[in-house]
């Protein structure tokens, strides 16, 4: 049937679907890093369009959206919920709903992409601004803005779609410690081996929620293949 269906596939060719047993949608990658790669084939369906440079600000938008949705669900798997008894309009039953929402943090300006997906699928959620610049020169991030709710004994998703050098989830991650902060999960698109490496080493109680793990930076510490600077991307901003 395979091969049926790769006679079929156009320009392309069709690639066997990710076994399941053994890959669950997390866990920990080879080489010892420590991200859980959301494996869904719309999740690598989205990315790869994203990654395409023909894909122009308006469809990225619209991308960036439905893959948040998917990354958000796998980063708060384990959120715990409360059972309670409802009346459907048949019968009495247990369900259970989520007591709170989480706290989202986009990391601006790239983060604001991932914003209103997460928004729109949580209703209690609250949500808290890090504006990190990054130097072009030096990819040093430095801080412009810190305004968040309430973190203490809340799930914090720290969003941020490039996890390039590590250093603005680094920054972003001691805020929301220093502000209270336990329970934190960063949630990204693409990542780096070198930021992953930098998070897992300075916040090894930070789980990272991924949907790419690519192979390395370039000497401007962009993601190779990467996917460009995403906040132009995202805003036209070429
Ligand atoms: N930020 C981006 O937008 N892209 C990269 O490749 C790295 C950091």
């Amino acid at each position: 049937m395979f091969e049926a269906l790769q006679a079929n596939s156009g320009n392309g060719h069709l690639v066997p679907p990710v076994a399941l047993a053994g890959k669950p949608t997390g866990g920990r990658e080879s080489n010892g890093m420590n991200i859980r790669i959301v494996e869904h084939p719309l999740a690598r369906h989205l990315v790869t369009r994203l990654r395409d440079k023909a894909t122009a600000p308006a469809e990225f938008r619209t991308l960036t959206n439905h893959l948040t949705v998917i990354l958000a669900l796998e980063a708060t798997r384990d959120l715990p919920v409360i059972r309670q008894q409802i009346e459907t309009p048949l019968e009495t039953m247990e369900g259970d709903t989520l007591p709170e929402g989480p706290v989202v943090i986009p990391i601006l300006r790239a983060g604001l992409g991932m914003l209103s997906a997460i928004v729109d699928l949580f209703p209690a959620v609250s949500v808290g601004y890090i504006g990190l610049a990054r130097d072009h020169t030096t990819a040093v991030a430095s801080s412009y803005y810190l305004k968040l709710p309430p973190v203490a004994e809340k799930p914090v998703l720290i969003v941020d779609p490039m996890l390039a050098t590590g250093g603005s989830a680094t920054q972003a991650i001691d805020a929301v410690k220093e502000a209270g902060g336990t329970d934190i999960r960063l949630v990204c698109v693409v990542a780096a081996p070198e930021g992953v490496a930098a998070v897992n080493e300075r916040h090894p109680d930070v789980p990272i929620i991924g949907a790419a793990l690519d192979r390395e930076l370039n000497d401007q510490k962009y993601i190779l293949p990467g996917l460009g600077d995403f906040g132009d991307r995202l805003y036209g901003t070429l």
